[in-house]
């Protein structure tokens, strides 16, 4: 069985004192989580160090929404691998639509950045999916098949063994509008072939792949229920402990 990973993608929400109020209400409402189920917290930069402090002893893994390939320099803005895992983050988010869409992430960086998290030891939690016109063409499944091959190229198998994929096709992000169930599993298995052709069966077997895309306490058990889909990579619902809480419950019902 693989281990369900529930992921809070908080963006650029919550300051110092917010994060103070979310992490005490997520701890307070998940003191433990269900057997098999894993949930990461990825606060903005500035929140990092205290949640990291304020998770200490909880279920909860820590994670970053971003990060250079850089291991240090003269890169204003940038935060590395390095200065990530002192505040205690034990995940990365990368190449997430928004990354890709605002500030031009191609697959090539992304992989740069999996490549140089996986080295520092890092989970990267490596983002793809289609936009809606793509879907509409009918291309997803190229679209998709390109993407994976460009952010997992040269990652080593004992490496992958680690990464965490997310589906979350553009079109679904913090739109409301959920791929179904059996459109998240459609893509959720091409995915899992393209890591065994990529690698092989038994490491394709292994890999956790998350769904994301408007999952919310109402949806997230049937779109977790789908024999692919191991998780999910939630935005707006992860802003309240409530809601996050009743999704990483929904992952075992
Ligand atoms: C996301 O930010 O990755 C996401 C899936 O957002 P939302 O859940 O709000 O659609």
């Amino acid at each position: 069985m693989r281990t369900i990973i529930i992921a809070g993608n908080w963006k650029m929400y919550k300051d110092l004192s917010e994060t103070r109020e979310l992490v005490a209400a997520l701890k307070a409402a998940m003191p433990s989580l269900p057997e098999h189920v894993e949930s990461v917290i990825c606060p903005p930069y500035p929140s990092l160090a205290l949640a990291g402090e304020l998770l200490k002893g909880s279920p909860f893994h820590l994670g970053a929404q971003n990060m250079s390939q850089h291991d240090e320099g003269a890169y204003t803005g940038e935060v590395s691998a390095k200065m990530l895992k002192a505040t205690g983050c034990t995940f990365v988010i990368l190449g997430h639509s928004e990354r890709r869409q605002y500030y031009g992430e191609t697959n090539e960086l992304i992989n740069a950045k999996a490549r140089k998290a996986l080295s520092a030891g890092l989970r990267p939690i490596i983002c793809v999916g289609e936009t809606l016109d793509e879907r509409e063409k009918g291309v997803t499944g190229e679209v998709i098949t390109t993407q994976i091959k460009g952010v997992l190229a040269s990652i080593p198998p004992q490496d992958m063994a680690r990464s965490v994929i997310a589906y979350e096709p553009v079109w679904a992000i913090g739109t409301g509008r959920t791929a179904t169930p059996q459109q998240a599993q459609e893509v959720h298995q091409v995915i899992r072939k393209m890591v065994a052709q990529l690698y092989d069966w038994a490491l394709a077997e292994r890999i956790v792949i998350q769904y994301g895309g408007s999952v919310k306490p109402d949806n997230a058990a049937e779109i977790l229920s789908q024999n692919d889909v191991d998780g999910a990579l939630v935005g707006g619902a992860c802003l309240k402990a409530d809601s996050f809480s009743a999704i990483i419950r929904a992952a075992r019902q």
